[in-house]
């Protein structure tokens, strides 16, 4: 054993063992028979204070705000945690100074304050990252009203730990991002904001401590109507998309975060619903990794801002903005919107071509409608409580960020404790989620049999909840295996997933509980051995392991889709 301090804003990796997103009913897994049979039957005898529909960031932050206050609460979410929007984001966390151009100062500033506030509470997850903007041929007057918006930037985030922004030279541009054009570059400005490289796990940690407090959470769990006294909700029929089964769930109020999916939702639970949400849809593309600093650009095809972000070693270029109608779950991105993402890059940065990008993704935002275009609609949430609106006992959000879910979160609890009469403040400003749970960092002891690199890539993912991985691993040798070669990752990952995430099959564990299907690879070398060990873990036939196999297979090529010339 080797003694290593980690430093930084890492979290220490003891004392957070109790903390598991477990299945109800103790502390052995249950087999997978089990677990797919009476997963929600013991649902249908309890009578909760809130039901909410949805498992992406704000239901899962909403879930656990409300566990916090010591309500009742039940989740469901129709796929897995994390399968819809917010696993499709550009996955910033940032105030957005685009928004300073359409005087959003009241979203900007909360959307500050919410990012120093992730920084502390998920200081694993949620890491400072500076951005560059660099200037082409612009005139003064434009440069002006940048170093403006820079400014007022920084004054927004007046409560920050973030340094504040700096101007570069020509030459400095240059030593910072060289693969930059040099041609008309005049310079520029650097500033920092945030990054979740994984929001998929900020959901999952968010519902590990919503359980820790008494919540009950559950995947491929989908909400298909509700029933009403009067015109006021009584509870949610839920129907298990893994079983079959369907179970008839109480509760006081309920809340639909559903997303993109909220129109279809509230035609399901409201007595009087009407479409209340704009989407929109956007792409990201993934390619070999172009700069070490994120890069705020302005597409020379429409002025459209876009960036290019360091993530997992490669870089993410997006994003989109265009008028969607279909189904959410069915969006991707196309041949043409690739095509004007290397269009907007090609000026800046010659070298980059189709036959490079990994892979493209799509996702879908739901915003409060308003007219104009897509672009310029505000980010802002909105809470609807539709006791105004026919429906007494529903409380609808629309809109918002990934960066400011805590807050929207907060607000959504205050509105439901508020209506039932409970009188309890939110506490999930100051305690920090499971991962970070001691806060200050301290010294970490390294297992012989791991190396201290694979040890900062699990902690960068589950923060303290590492110390649990490597605990499996020492007891049970044949955990230390890794998935794949030159990886990191060993199947005590999959152990723990499997046992204490609700991972139920191999999409969940490649694309929502680790990143590894997010690699050049898009996970294909790890696939084998996830298949196998999570075959082995939850008992499943040789069909079911093919069935897994092709499922990602189907989304490796669903992703690769927009690369066809
Ligand atoms: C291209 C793009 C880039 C973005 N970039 C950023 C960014 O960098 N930073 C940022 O802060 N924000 C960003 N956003 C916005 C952000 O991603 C969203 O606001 C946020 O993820 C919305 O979270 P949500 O929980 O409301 O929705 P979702 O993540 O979509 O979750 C809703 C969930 O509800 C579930 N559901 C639907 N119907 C049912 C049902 N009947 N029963 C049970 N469950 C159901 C769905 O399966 C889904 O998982 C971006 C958005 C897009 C599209």
């Amino acid at each position: 054993m080797c003694d290593v301090s980690l430093g930084g804003a890492q979290a220490s990796v003891r004392l957070c063992s109790e903390v598991v997103l477990r299945d109800e009913g103790g502390s052995k897994p249950p087999h997978s028979k089990e677990r797919t049979m009476n997963r929600l039957s013991y649902l249908g005898d309890r009578a909760f204070d809130l039901i909410v529909i949805g498992g992406g960031i704000v239901g899962s932050g909403i879930a656990r705000d409300a566990a916090l206050r010591g309500l009742s609460v039940a989740l469901f979410e129709k796929n897995d945690y994390c399968s819809g929007t917010t696993a499709r984001s550009t996955r910033l966390i940032h105030g957005g100074l685009r928004y300073l151009e359409t005087l959003d100062f009241k979203l900007v500033r909360l959307d500050l304050r919410e990012r120093e506030i992730l920084l502390h509470i998920a200081p694993h997850l949620v890491t400072s990252l500076p951005f560059i903007v660099p200037f082409y041929s612009r005139s003064r007057a434009y440069r002006c009203k940048i170093r403006l918006g820079m400014t007022l930037y920084d004054l927004l985030s007046f409560d920050k730990t973030l340094p504040s922004h700096k101007r570069l030279t020509h030459s400095a541009m240059l030593a910072a991002v060289p693969i930059l054009k040099e041609q008309g570059l005049q310079g520029g400005f650097l500033y920092y904001d945030a990054q979740v490289a994984a929001p998929e796990r900020l959901v999952i940690e968010n519902l590990i401590d919503a359980r820790a407090h008494g919540a009950a959470a559950h995947n491929y769990s989908e909400v298909i109507g509700a029933w009403h006294n009067g015109n006021s909700v009584q509870g949610v029929q839920v129907r298990d998309s893994i079983s079959g089964t369907e179970i008839r769930v109480k509760g006081r109020m309920v809340i639909n975060a559903a997303g993109p999916w909220f129109d279809l939702v509230s035609s399901r639970v409201a007595t009087h619903p009407k479409p209340r949400v704009r989407m929109t849809k956007g792409i990201h593309i993934v390619c070999p990794p172009l700069s070490k600093q994120a890069l705020v650009l302005f597409s020379r095809v429409d002025d459209r801002l876009f960036f290019i972000v360091p993530w997992l070693g490669q870089s993410l270029v997006g994003t989109t903005d265009t008028d969607y109608c279909e189904d959410p779950g069915m969006a991707s991105a196309t041949v043409d919107e690739v095509g004007y993402l290397l269009e907007s890059v090609r000026p800046f940065i010659s070298s980059i071509s189709r036959r490079q990008i990994h892979y493209g993704y799509a996702g879908v935002r739901a915003l409060v409608p308003e007219q104009g275009e897509p672009s310029s609609i505000s980010r802002m949430h909105l809470i609807l409580d539709e006791e105004r609106n026919g429906t007494p006992g529903l409380i609808s959000i629309i809109g918002g960020k990934i960066t400011g879910y805590r807050a929207i979160a907060e607000e959504a609890v205050d509105m439901v404790c508020a209506k039932l009469g409970i009188r309890r403040d939110s506490r999930t400003g100051s305690i920090p989620l499971p991962g970070a749970r001691e806060g200050k960092p301290s010294g970490f002891s390294i297992p012989d049999f791991i190396e201290e690199k694979a040890v900062q890539y699990l902690i960068s993912l589950y923060g303290c909840g590492a110390a649990q991985i490597l605990d499996l691993a020492q007891a049970d040798e044949r955990l230390r295996a890794p998935l794949a070669p030159g990886r990191p990752d060993i199947a005590a990952q999959i152990a723990y997933s499997v046992r204490n995430e609700q991972c139920v099959r191999a999409t969940d564990f490649l694309l929502r509980r680790t990143l590894i299907g997010f690699a050049p690879d898009q996970g294909r070398n790890a696939l084998p051995s996830v298949v196998s060990w999570m075959g082995e873990e939850l008992g499943w036939s040789p069909s079911k392991r093919n069935e897994e196999f092709d499922a990602h297979m189907q989304w490796v090529r669903q992703t690769q889709e927009c690369l066809k010339n």
